[in-house]
């Protein structure tokens, strides 16, 4: 039995008391794994809702499908920015993934509440420690397919770390990939052009397209981009016709150089994680105003 395996007993949590946020399919809660000779970690309990499970069944299977290949994923990376991942429990239905907490919540939260009052330091900050998470993925063959501010959580320690693997997939030796699992809720306004149609062709430089609309997200306040009316048919013409909305203010230059090229039509013409993270990392030396704090 893979020691990710964790059993119902030992797993303790409150649904009623410690809700910690929902998604699109997943509650996640506040809990703790009871340990021998060691004290009880504090966790994150990720199980689906159990009305769901009982009206819809292939929505159940499709969801504990998703829920198991995110966990099986998750066990292979070990990065300070990426979510740790504790295992798995599926004694009986639901199904739970159980990560690391973070105390913090999500980066767009974050974002919305604390809004104007972060400095352009702190928001370089944020990239830099998401484009470590991410070149690490990329190292390791991953595509995370739904990045986004409300994905990257933050620590007690105030780190940020990339979560949510439920989109992911490894690249194939091809990496080319053409998939009709793209669930529903499309999260259109972060995606790449070629993977707004028929035949998406999700990649690393798919996930650098989405990156740099979280960059967006981070100059913003946490606000997405695009107008909240504009209807999902014009937001995807918009895309794969190479428009971009108009950056935030305080977006620094070269931030904004940044984006553009990461916003680029061609995927090849892209940069990868590793540039993206040099290009950030230089950003904060060259530029004392932007280093931290
Ligand atoms: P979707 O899964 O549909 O993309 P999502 O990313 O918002 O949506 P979840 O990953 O299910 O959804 O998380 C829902 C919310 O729960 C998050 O926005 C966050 O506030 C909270 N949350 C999730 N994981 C953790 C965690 N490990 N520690 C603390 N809070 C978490």
């Amino acid at each position: 039995r893979p020691d990710w395996i964790i059993t119902a007993g030992c797993l303790k949590y409150d649904d009623q008391k410690d809700e910690l946020g929902r998604g699109n399919f997943a509650v996640v809660i506040k809990g703790y794994i009871e340990r021998r000779d060691k004290p009880p970690l504090q966790v994150a309990v990720k199980k689906l809702p159990e009305e769901r499970i009982d009206d819809e069944r292939t929505e159940r299977e499709n969801a504990c499908n998703a829920l198991f290949k995110e966990a099986h994923l998750m066990n292979k990376f070990h990065h300070p920015n990426v979510i740790t991942f504790y295992g798995v429990c599926c004694d009986l239905p639901p199904v739970m993934v159980v990560t690391e907490l973070c105390a913090g919540g999500s980066l767009e939260s974050h974002l919305v509440k604390t809004g104007d009052a972060i400095s352009n330091g702190e928001r370089l900050l944020f990239i830099t420690e998401a484009a470590r998470g991410m070149n690490y993925l990329q190292r390791k063959n991953c595509i995370h397919r739904d990045l986004a501010s409300r994905n990257c959580l933050i620590a007690a320690n105030g780190v940020v770390k990339i979560s949510d693997f439920g989109l992911s997939k490894m690249v194939e030796a091809t990496a080319k990939i053409t998939d009709d699992t793209v669930p529903k809720n499309l999260p259109l306004r972060w995606m790449a052009p070629e993977t707004i149609n028929r035949q998406p062709k999700f990649s690393s430089k798919s996930d650098v397209w989405g990156f740099c609309v979280m960059i967006y997200e981070v100059f913003n306040n946490g606000i997405k981009p695009w107008n909240s009316d504009d209807d999902y048919r014009k937001i995807g013409h918009a895309i794969r016709n190479g428009k971009m909305p108009e950056p935030p203010k305080r977006t620094p230059a070269e931030m904004l150089d940044l984006m553009k090229s990461c916003w680029q039509m061609d995927p090849e013409k892209r940069p990868n994680f590793c540039d993206i993270l040099k290009e950030v990392r230089e950003m904060s030396k060259k530029n004392p105003k932007l280093a931290y704090p």
